[in-house]
């Protein structure tokens, strides 16, 4: 028997209890551990609320979850209730699957004056995270600015500009919902540190940029490079680009409708976050792109006003204590999974903040290969029997799978008209609606 315990139920956890049972069929046990008693990681709390199509792969999650082989250990703080050291002792493989939860520093000054949030903790608090929920960021001001050019700061800019009719059918936690809908912002301003060729956004989600019910994106024609260069762009970096010259084209007439612009300001690196306590604007350096296709300050600098700052410029894991760790890359030091014979991490947590979710998949394949080189047909450890007398010692209060069969019930019978759940965005809460 092997005995496999995966930290962290996102996506590269489960794709890896997928890969396990694959791999081993009866001959395997796996125990997914989560610190919150709720699963799915960032499909639950990173997927914006109005993506609702992608949030259904957790359909998929559930299949695997429901395996008699396959545990969802819930509410369980490894490092704190547990270490990482004592699950080595427990289990033949331990694997991290802890995904990047902080956010990365744009390490400029102002980051920390009032109303300046990283995207982790904005999306945390729009999607519920109890981590979060009590964020309460200021929309009373009218400017904006997100800075990075990814996907994640487009769902940023369209969650700040949508109506709240837009989020029907989106399980967007109503404390976010009710800030939103009084929200005063009427500018938000994207800082792209390169230009239009250089964005890290997908055709799809940038396209529904154009068809939001009060806003309008804005970009500059002078940002764009000739017609012609596109032709160099692999075919989804060109489609991006074309919503680009799209945008471009918006006839002024069409704009008169529209309250609420989303700017694009391209060559446009953050060089300080101003304020007074609160923030007040960013100073912005132009950029031009040099040989290597990096941005290369020009001297010129401007202001552009903001009440509310959100930077988007990718994530990094948490460290553990004791094992090896790449600060620069923000992610476990690792060869292809493999930290060490026995201690293993997927995902975000072995590649860093990138890719889509289907990434994860081969990812979790790939390290249950790493894991059998390694056990073989296991090392003779006590698995879930050994944490079931841990937890049983430390009086820990598990959560079950059925137990969040109970508390997502709970969620959906208090969801308002036409959304799929309304969330629980506080452990105690949750832990409550699991009921006896
Ligand atoms: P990302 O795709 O890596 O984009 C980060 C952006 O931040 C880049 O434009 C980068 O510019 C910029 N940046 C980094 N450091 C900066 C700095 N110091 N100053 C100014 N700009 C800076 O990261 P993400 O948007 O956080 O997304 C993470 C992953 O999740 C991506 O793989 C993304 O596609 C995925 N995701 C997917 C969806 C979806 O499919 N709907 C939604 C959300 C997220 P440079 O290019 O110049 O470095």
């Amino acid at each position: 028997m092997r005995h496999v315990a995966i930290i962290g139920s996102g996506p590269a956890g489960y794709y890896t209890a997928e890969a396990a049972q694959k791999q081993w069929g009866d001959d395997v046990r796996v125990d997914i551990f989560d610190m919150l008693p709720v699963p799915y990681g960032l499909i639950r709390t990173g997927v914006a609320p109005d993506h609702q199509s992608i949030k259904g792969v957790s359909r998929r999650y559930e299949t695997t979850a429901q395996l008699d082989n396959v545990r969802f250990v819930g509410n369980v703080m490894i490092g704190e209730d547990v270490t990482v050291a004592e699950l080595q002792g427990l289990y033949d493989a331990v694997v991290l699957a802890t995904g990047a939860p902080n956010d990365r520093p744009a390490g400029i000054p102002g980051e920390g004056l009032g109303n300046v949030f990283g995207s982790a903790a904005f999306v945390g608090w729009y999607n519920g995270h109890p981590q979060f929920a009590k964020l309460n960021p200021d929309l009373s001001g009218k400017h904006a600015v997100v800075i990075g050019n990814g996907n994640v700061a487009l769902d940023v800019a369209r969650i700040l500009t949508k109506t709240a009719g837009e989020f029907t059918g989106s399980d967007i936690v109503g404390h976010a919902l009710h800030a939103l809908a009084k929200s005063h912002v009427e500018q938000v301003t994207i800082l792209g540190r390169r230009g239009p060729h250089q964005i890290a956004m997908t055709p799809k989600e940038l396209g529904e940029l154009g068809h939001l019910e009060r806003a309008c994106p804005r970009v500059d024609p002078a940002d764009l490079p000739e017609e012609g260069e596109d032709l160099f762009l692999e075919p989804g970096q060109r489609k991006s680009v074309t919503h680009l010259r799209s945008f471009a084209a918006i006839p002024e007439a069409f704009r008169a409708d529209k309250p609420v612009e989303i700017a694009f300001d391209f060559f446009a690196s953050p060089k300080a976050i101003l304020g007074e306590g609160q923030v007040s604007g960013v100073e912005v350096e132009r950029t031009a792109l040099d040989s290597n296709g990096r941005a290369s300050g020009t001297g010129e600098t401007y202001v552009v006003p903001a009440s509310l700052v959100i930077t988007c410029i990718g994530y990094k894991s948490s460290p553990i204590p004791g094992v090896p760790f790449e600060e620069s890359a923000g992610r476990f030091a690792n060869a292809e999974g493999r930290i060490l014979p026995g201690l293993y991490c997927v995902g975000w947590a072995r590649r860093g903040p990138s890719g889509t979710i289907g990434t994860n998949r081969p990812d979790g394949f790939s390290v249950v290969e790493r894991i059998a080189e390694d056990i073989g047909a296991g090392t003779g450890k006590h698995g879930r029997a050994g944490f079931d007398k841990l937890a049983e010692e430390r009086k820990l209060d598990v959560v079950t799978f059925r137990d969040w069969k109970k508390i997502e019930e709970a969620e959906a019978a208090r969801a308002r008209d036409g959304a799929p759940r309304e969330k629980f965005v506080d452990v105690a809460e949750m832990i409550r609606a699991r009921g006896e």
